[in-house]
Formats: C-alpha cells, structure tokens, sequence
C-alpha cells in the first residue's frame, strides 16, 4: 500500500489532472487505504487525524462518481461548521475543475438564502453544509435528496458533539436507502457507532491515527505555570524571545478572546480575533486574511478556529487549557502540518488546572517539559541582537534607498558613529524626538 500511485486506482483523467495540478505526489496513508473502497462504492468508516488528507480521500471518488448529465444533488457532504464546510467545498472545487459540467453548493447557517438558492437552482451536483442549514433547505423545498448516490460526514463525532443528531438522522432518512455512506470520525462513541450500524451497509473500516505519543512528534510541547495575571505577560517575552511571527492563541471563552487581542495589538502584535459572536462574513474574512498572512496572530476559541487549514503556522498557545486530550490534540495539530515542525505551550495557574493537564499529559503521552520565560533583560538584548543582524542583512542584500546627504550631514558633525545609530534608533521607535513612550510596535523594538 505504501508505494500506491494516484495513477493506479482507476480515477479519471480529469480528476488526476487537478490532482497533480494540487502538487500531491503521491496518495497519503488514509488515501491509500480509503481510495480503492470508495471507488469501489463501498460504504466506509474512517477514523484519521486533521491534516491526514481525509478531505481529498473522500471528495475523489465523489467527484468521479457524479453523472454531469444529471443536474441535481448527488453527493451530500455534512460538516459540523461553516469554516470546514467552506474548506471542504473548496477542496471539491479543485479537485473538479478539469470535470465538466461539475457543479456544487455550499450552504451554511449565518448566511443571507439567496446564493445559496441560485447555486441549488443552477444544477449543484455536490453540496457541502451544515446540518441545520441542510435541513432548512429540506424543508424550504430547495434542496432534494432523492438523487442522492453518496452521503459523507466529515467529523462525525464532532457533529454530534454539537447537538446535530436528529438533524443528522433526518437527512440519513431522506436520502435513497441504496446510497453510499461515509463517516470520518476522530473517535467512535457509541452513538456514531449506532448511526453506522443503522446507515452502513458492510463499511470498510479504515483507521490510520498515530500511534499514542506519536501525535505531535515534530511538535515542541511545554508548559508554562504561572499566575493568571502574569500570563500575558509571560506570552509577550516567548513572543518576543523566539521571534515567533505566525500562531494561534487558544482562550477558553469569548470574553477572554476580546480582552486578550485587545491587549496584544495594544503591545503592537498584529492580531485578530475568532469566536461564535462575530459575523460569518467577518470570520470569513478574518481566516482569509489569517491565511495571506495580513496579521501574524489569530485568538480564537475552539469551535471558531475548527478545520482552519493554516499550514504554516510556529507556534500554539494554550492560553487555557483544553477541555480534553482530544482538543488538545486537535489545538496543537494547527502546527506541524505538513512535514514541518512546530511548538505548543499550554497554560496553567491553578491546582485544578494543573492536574487536568497531567491528565491530558499522561493520556497523549507527552512530558510536561516546563517552558523557561526569558527575563525582560534577555527579550531585550536578543532583540537587539536580532535587530542588529536584519540591518547587516538587509545592508549584503543592497536593497535600500542611500540617503548620502542625510548620512554624510550627520556624520560630518563630529558626534561619535554610535550616538548617531542610538538616535536614529530612538527616532524610529519613537516616532519623533520628543515622544517619551516607543510606540507600539513589539516587533520592530530593538
Ligand atoms: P485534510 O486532512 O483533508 O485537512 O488535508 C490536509 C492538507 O493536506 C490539505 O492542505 C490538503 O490539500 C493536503 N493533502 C491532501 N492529500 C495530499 C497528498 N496526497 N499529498 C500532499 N498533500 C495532500
């Protein structure tokens, strides 16, 4: 199974076409194993890991298996938010764009009925949503299932979790009884296991989720144990310390997402925020903007920071700690993502909080490795240090304007090379000569 190729599982041109056209070299573990049973119509339970490919295992054979003469819904794909959703049509889109006649829809709750009337209206043979937003259409009589060939739930368990259930168990009643089923799930708790047994008909059962320990391996995990009132400050100086310039920040409520984003863009990091009471539209633009790299660091909760596909982010805070193992698996999986390597820290400042993480510890494996804070000396001198080599660096590349007027006015004046550095220095954190205070721009302090 190791060395299977796209090539050799029988999937369109078309469809390897996109693939390539994606940079996959070749299929991922879950793919390997996935792939040959769904092509085969076989319906599937697979339990792997975010970042494991999961979404392209399954869209795959769906895509192939669209009739593009027939123009309504034939593959439904039901995810527990709108981001995974937008994430999992987008891979849809990719992977079809060679097919045509191919079309779909996405539809979610939080958004105005009109696109997503006209894209179910226009033919949509693959449609991606929310349970509820699902149901909604049923019922408004826009959406119909009985051409429905293929039904996959994307985090299954994660559905549930969130009160799904008989939304999910009404669209499974809809659709044609001789449907394929697919079920992606992290875990298998016994209400997914009987929601299997009732809609699957003899699954194939796929699990590729690393071994325990394995989880995080190319990810630096510490703790950090300190006062609540001192956390922020001690996130500043790892911040500062390491240079870290792409992460994302976990609190636990809303309330502590506001406070805290508030208080690091008042520390001049260029922050944004994620939690269920901002608009769609806001959060769409948001992880958008996150995704281009318009700001280094996201504060967000764990429901708005789902299936958020980032893959080059550093670092992971645990502002709070996670509720359990498996959120802090998934928080700390944000980095790591494709081959590269990652840090996490986690949080704590109470007793209770503290032996809820040596739970967590001791059920994911990992060693509470405590994390140093550098004392503000340190931040400050490898600041300078790291101010010192951008401005060598930036001197070898040539690409800055000379201001031979300006640097020979200063150095004629007789005043020592060092003073004119210090003040031009002062001048560009300052923002002026007579400011007593730098302004706030943490990462261009030196
Ligand atoms: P997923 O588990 O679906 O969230 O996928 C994680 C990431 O891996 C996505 O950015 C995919 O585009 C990417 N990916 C999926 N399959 C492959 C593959 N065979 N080779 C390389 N990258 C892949």
């Amino acid at each position: 199974m190791e060395n299977t190729l796209f090539t050799d599982l029988g999937i369109s041109e078309e469809v390897l076409k996109a693939i390539a056209d994606m940079g996959f070299e070749k299929p991922s573990p879950i793919q390997s194993a996935a792939l040959p049973a769904l092509l085969a119509g076989r319906d599937l339970v697979g339990q792997s890991a975010t970042g494991s490919g999961k979404t392209a295992a399954f869209a795959i054979p769906a895509i192939d298996a669209v009739d593009v003469a027939v123009r309504k819904p034939q593959v439904l794909v039901l995810c527990p938010t709108r981001e995974l959703a937008l994430q999992v049509f987008e891979e849809f889109g990719k992977l079809s764009k060679y097919k045509k006649g191919v079309r779909g829809a996405v539809i979610y709750g939080g958004e105005p009925y009109g696109r997503q009337f006209r894209d179910l209206e226009a033919g949509a043979q693959i449609v991606v949503g929310t349970p509820g937003r699902v149901i909604d259409h049923l019922e408004r009589g826009s959406l119909a299932l009985d051409g429905i060939k293929t039904v996959i739930l994307d985090e299954a368990d994660r559905m549930l979790d969130m009160g799904f259930r008989d939304d999910i168990e009404r669209i499974l009643e809809g659709a044609p009884e001789e449907r394929q089923s697919v079920f992606f799930s992290a875990t298998l708790p016994k209400p997914i296991q009987e929601l299997i047994k009732r809609s699957c008909n003899e699954p194939a059962h796929i699990k590729i989720l690393p071994p325990k320990g394995e989880a995080g391996k190319n990810i630096e995990q510490f703790v950090v144990d300190c006062d609540r009132g001192a956390k922020a400050s001690a996130m500043l100086r790892l911040i500062s310390f390491n240079r870290y310039r792409r992460g994302i920040i976990f609190c636990s409520t809303k309330i502590m997402v506001d406070e805290l984003s508030e208080s690091l863009t008042e520390h001049g990091i260029p922050c944004d925020r994620l939690h269920g009471d901002i608009r769609q539209r806001d959060r769409d633009r948001i992880m958008r903007q996150f995704r281009e790299g318009a700001f280094e660091f996201l504060v967000a909760t764990d429901v708005a920071a789902r299936g958020l596909d980032v893959d080059d982010l550093e670092v992971v805070f645990n502002y709070d700690v996670p509720n359990d193992a498996e959120d802090y698996t998934h928080r700390i999986g944000r980095v790591g993502r494709a081959g590269r390597t990652g840090t996490a820290y986690t949080f704590f400042s109470s007793k209770g909080e503290r032996f809820h993480m040596e739970r967590i510890a001791s059920h994911t494996r990992f060693a509470m490795t405590r994390a140093r804070i550098p004392s503000k000396d340190e931040v400050d001198k490898q600041r300078q240090e790291a101010f010192a080599t951008d401005v060598l660096a930036l001197i070898a590349s040539g690409k800055f304007k000379k201001k031979e007027a300006v640097a020979a006015k200063l150095l004629e004046s007789g005043l020592s090379p060092s003073d004119v550095i210090s003040a031009v220095i002062h001048f560009y954190e300052h923002g002026g000569v007579d400011a007593e205070q730098p302004v706030p721009v943490a990462h261009h302090q030196v």
